[in-house]
């Protein structure tokens, strides 16, 4: 029995996390659960798994919650602190990194720290901190396995290869909303268009992400530290059929791909088990129901944040931070209506201009890098209002 706690268990990661859990009783059970804001919810979660500690966001959820459940928990915790407490919880195995943003990477370094496993779903942990948080994951022999569906499939491609024999990762992306879309349309484009993503159900911050394709620039960065290959040997290939989740190019003309339905339950249950593999007859890929995969370039014309996060992460440093915090206060902006779709790109790149970037050896530089990246983005986005 695989002892799972969820950072993150009303989020849409965390919902699926705990959907594979229900069905697999057997293998694993919740030791806690972290949450926001969505006490109702997390009430309900509650009462299904019977975690040993919660967290929410601050005191006033946690009253709350207290006065929503029934029969009492061993405890619940709130803010930073509670989150970081859980994530070092001695009774458990596992930790399920899906908070969304920044937020999730002080709690992620804080389990590593403590020797829990990891399954991975929050980007910004390794874009921010990949040096210093594989250094001490290695240090702790700590396990992260991805739950991204490109990068389960890359370490899937890549598990029992040797490393040298690589030639190159091909990250697939689905191209997002916008894929046949012109400039001048996505120009146009509000929230609610860039929130109808073809093929996956997500968070909103991924979902705009993936239609400016900055969601597929972060995993590039991501996917460079996870597997300890330079973004120069990462290509992106638009597949807007969403079945082919990556592939790795070897020296002897194999390439190898990951297939399978675009269900985030899939590569959940892979990290959960890992390196098990579930019974799970309800997730079949039939591909009679796929004849047409195709395969397309990324324009970058119409999608510049892929470039610029390449651009990111060849300078290195604390400059992929920069660019992750930007597009995180840009894509707020953008959802709340304050600022047109190509804002966003526009708003990271003038923060990255504005940015020396320092060493990334350090988390405190890191954080500092995040939050000069927040108030200039906030700054550039009062000068476009205004
Ligand atoms: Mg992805």
């Amino acid at each position: 029995m695989k002892r799972i706690g969820v950072l993150g268990s009303t989020g849409s990661i965390g919902r699926n996390t705990l959907d594979v859990i229900s069905k697999h009783p057997a293998d694993f059970s919740v030791s806690f659960l972290a949450a926001g804001r969505n006490v109702a919810l997390l009430k309900e979660q509650i009462e299904r798994f019977h975690p040993k500690l919660v967290v929410v966001a601050d005191e006033e959820h946690a009253q709350r919650l207290k006065e929503l459940l029934e029969s009492p928990v061993a405890a619940i915790l709130f803010g930073p602190e509670g989150y970081s407490e859980a994530a070092r919880f001695s009774q458990t195995d596992m930790v399920v990194s899906a908070i969304a943003g920044s937020a999730g990477l002080m709690p992620t370094l804080d389990a590593v720290s403590a020797g829990k496993d990891i399954a991975l779903a929050n980007k910004e942990t390794l874009v921010m901190a990949g040096r210093v948080v594989l250094k001490r994951a290695s240090e702790k022999g700590v396990n992260i396995i991805p739950v991204d569906s490109e990068h389960s499939a890359i370490f899937q491609c890549l598990r029992g290869e040797d490393p040298l024999s690589v030639k190159r990762i091909i990250l697939t992306a689905s191209g997002g909303p916008f894929l046949n879309s012109t400039r001048e349309e996505i120009m146009r484009a509000k929230a609610k268009d860039a929130l109808r993503h073809p093929n996956w159900v997500m968070g909103k911050k991924v979902t705009i992400d993936s239609a400016t394709l900055m969601n597929k620039g972060l995993e590039v960065i991501e996917a460079s530290w996870f597997f300890d290959i330079p973004v120069t040997k990462i290509d992106v290939v638009v597949h807007p059929q969403s079945i082919v989740h990556s592939m790795v190019e070897y020296h002897d003309g194999s390439v190898i791909a990951q297939m399978g339905i675009p269900d985030m339950r899939v590569p959940i249950s892979y990290a959960l088990a890992y390196p098990n593999r579930l019974n799970q007859h309800e997730y079949r890929l039939n591909l009679f129901q796929c004849q047409n995969l195709t395969f397309l370039q990324p324009d970058y014309q119409r999608f510049p944040a892929l470039e610029i996060a390449y651009r990111a992460a060849k300078t290195g440093g604390t400059m992929p931070a920069v660019l992750n915090a930007a597009n995180e206060i840009a894509v707020e902006a953008f959802i709340a209506g304050k600022i047109g779709f190509y804002d966003i790109t526009e708003i990271v790149e003038k923060t990255l201009l504005r940015h020396k970037p320092m060493s990334d050896e350090n988390i405190d530089d890191i954080l500092q890098a995040d939050g000069f990246a927040r108030a200039e983005a906030k700054n550039i986005i009062e000068g476009i209002i205004n």
